[in-house]
């Protein structure tokens, strides 16, 4: 069987820095450290950090006074943040700088008058956050149809901002669509809404002209590993999200030569690893990576460990 990996994949430089602030953190101050939500979309990475220390919640009151609180890459509101500074927490934000942009996207159209228009993916915590740092009411839109129904006249001055969970690819057509309802809207350029996001995407479209069938590597509430899995299948390849090798199910592979692997954005290269290996259970493999965009982004530690 021939093994074609999708390149980019896998961590992104957000998720990196996220994991790295929690790892810093437990260094220079000591376990406990508490996580506000998953940090990243990912239980493997998830258990790991909390092996070495870190304790995962859910709501700020679950965290003693004065304790360390480390804000996921996926961003918060306002409002958690001044709960942070009413409970005397020593905050540490991991919200991933390109979420961080959308916030500061989104308030600047605010200041500017513009009715704020939020392209979306259902249920992401990164909706809340953008939503709650922007002073003023966000419409939420996902669909054309969800354009269509938008109640603001046609002449308001509007503005919108993506999630970056987003593609360019996938916002082009509700972009169109809200061009076409509004005389006066303003949009940031959508080239950098999230490389990360965009260069998986691309990965994947390639591998789809290669492969019988396609496994990502990815949890199933990660956003953008599902939209992976949806683009395969789109192109007609059958596309699975399976967490690790222990998810792979022989009868996918039935008639099968070529075999496509890709992760998402919070998926560790350690459990791409971990489906070839299951794959090797099966008989012999010969794994080949596609030659993909290159990457080079870092982004700088929160500045509380700077110097960590
Ligand atoms: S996918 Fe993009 S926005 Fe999300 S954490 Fe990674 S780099 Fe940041």
């Amino acid at each position: 069987m021939r093994v074609i990996l999708a390149q980019p994949r896998g961590f992104c430089a957000g998720v990196v820095r996220a994991i790295e602030t929690v790892e810093q953190a437990l260094r220079k101050y000591g376990p406990p450290v508490y996580v506000r939500h998953e940090i990243v979309h990912n239980k493997f990475v998830v258990e790991s950090l909390k092996a070495k220390g870190a304790v995962f919640v859910e709501e700020l009151s679950e965290v003693p006074p004065r304790a360390v609180a480390i804000f996921s890459a996926h961003g918060v509101s306002n409002a958690v943040e001044n709960d942070a500074a009413a409970r005397g927490l020593a905050v540490i934000n991991a919200t991933c700088p390109l979420v961080t942009k959308v916030h500061n996207q989104g308030k600047r159209y605010a200041t500017q008058g513009r009715v704020l228009i939020l392209i979306r993916h259902a249920g992401h915590p990164e909706v809340e956050g953008t939503q709650g740092q922007i002073p003023a009411p966000v419409h939420l839109v996902q669909t054309i149809d969800d354009v269509a129904a938008l109640d603001v006249p046609t002449d308001t001055p509007v503005a919108y901002v993506t999630q970056t969970t987003l593609s360019v690819d996938d916002t082009r057509e509700i972009i169109a669509a809200l061009e076409y309802r509004f005389t006066d809207i303003r949009g940031p350029d959508t080239k950098d809404i999230c490389y990360a996001t965009q260069n998986r995407q691309v990965a994947v479209r390639e591998l789809t002209k290669l492969v019988d069938v396609i496994l990502v590597v990815g949890a199933k509430n990660s956003s953008n590993s599902n939209r992976l899995r949806e683009i395969g299948a789109g192109s007609g390849i059958p596309s699975y999200l399976i967490a690790d090798g222990r998810e792979l199910e022989p009868e996918w592979l039935r008639g099968v030569d070529t075999v496509g692997i890709t992760a998402g954005a919070s998926a560790p290269e350690v459990l791409v690893e971990d489906v070839i290996g299951a794959l090797r259970r099966l008989g012999p493999v010969e794994v080949s990576t596609l030659p993909g965009r290159e990457e080079a982004i870092e982004f700088r530690l929160p500045p509380e460990l700077a110097t960590a």
